[in-house]
């Protein structure tokens, strides 16, 4: 049968799309960010013959609920502006073996390189995210300016941290109602840190990064670009407003936040109001 020019296939647009537009909000300088979309056999089979091995490479750590698995991820040290003018170069299609402990490389870094170096956290938390939401697909990570900007200006536990953005923007609680889970300063590329992330993901789907950035997980692209997205402007009012002399003079109450929850029918994560 022949296949239709991957390049044209929604899912590989959809990447490129969003890869550009993290550049553009300054948020993948340089090689900064990470992405891995989870891709449906039957999204692939018009573009690609997944029986078809490239090469094969043994997991970070192995991962048996990924096992034959698809997964679309930007390539280590690759520009996040360059993947709308150069998929081949910047992204790669992987398999995961059916034990789990290897994946199979199907399509792309065509000049060579491996998977992003956060491989790990990437799939540790798919993983983690499939197993309480099996509608999950997108995993990433950026370096979203404001609410890095918070983690040096603002008590890094959780609760107080998920309360003080909830009480920025009135829609916060409702996008996020599990709040955000934040992985003290660690090395980068890690297993430990997908490890931490990972358990994080299970009970919410926002992971900062202190000092460094933000993991988020959606159902889609834009369902997880969306809430980064309404992370970052909540973080980046707190900083506007607690910098201005005057000082905050009002916010939105506890009340406020029980009533607005009630209102929407979303149930905020329990310990924080
Ligand atoms: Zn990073």
């Amino acid at each position: 049968m022949i296949k239709h020019n991957i390049e044209t296939a929604p899912f590989i647009r959809e990447m490129c799309d969003i890869t550009y537009k993290l550049w553009q909000k300054g948020w993948a300088e340089r090689n900064g960010g990470n992405i891995s979309y989870l891709l449906k056999e039957e999204e692939v089979a018009p573009y690609l013959d997944t029986s078809k091995i490239i090469s094969e490479s043994v997991m970070p750590i192995p991962i048996p609920e990924l096992k034959n698995r698809i997964f679309l991820v930007s390539g280590s040290g690759k520009y996040f502006r360059n993947a709308i003018t150069n998929p081949a170069d910047t992204l790669v299609i992987i398999k995961i073996s059916d034990d789990g402990t290897k994946y199979q490389k199907l399509w792309g870094l065509i000049n060579g390189g491996n998977p992003t170096s956060e491989l790990a956290s990437h799939l540790k938390c798919h993983a983690t995210r499939l197993s309480v939401d099996p509608e999950h697909r997108v995993i990433f990570h950026t370096h979203a300016t404001s609410t890095i900007a918070m983690t040096f200006v603002h008590d890094l536990d959780e609760s107080k941290f998920t309360k003080t953005l909830w009480q920025q923007i009135t829609e916060c609680l409702i996008v996020f109602p599990d709040g955000v889970s934040i992985v003290p300063w660690m090395i980068a590329g890690t297993v430990e840190l997908g490890w931490e992330s990972a358990r994080r993901m299970e009970y919410c789907r926002v992971v900062i990064w202190a000092h460094h950035g933000i993991m988020g997980a959606g159902t889609s692209m834009d369902d997880a670009f969306g809430l980064v997205e309404t992370v970052d402007k909540a973080a980046d009012i707190y900083l506007q407003s607690a910098s201005v002399t005057t000082g905050i003079k009002q916010s939105i109450t506890t009340e406020q936040l029980k009533s607005l929850a009630k209102a929407f029918n979303v149930v905020p994560r329990e310990g924080i109001l």
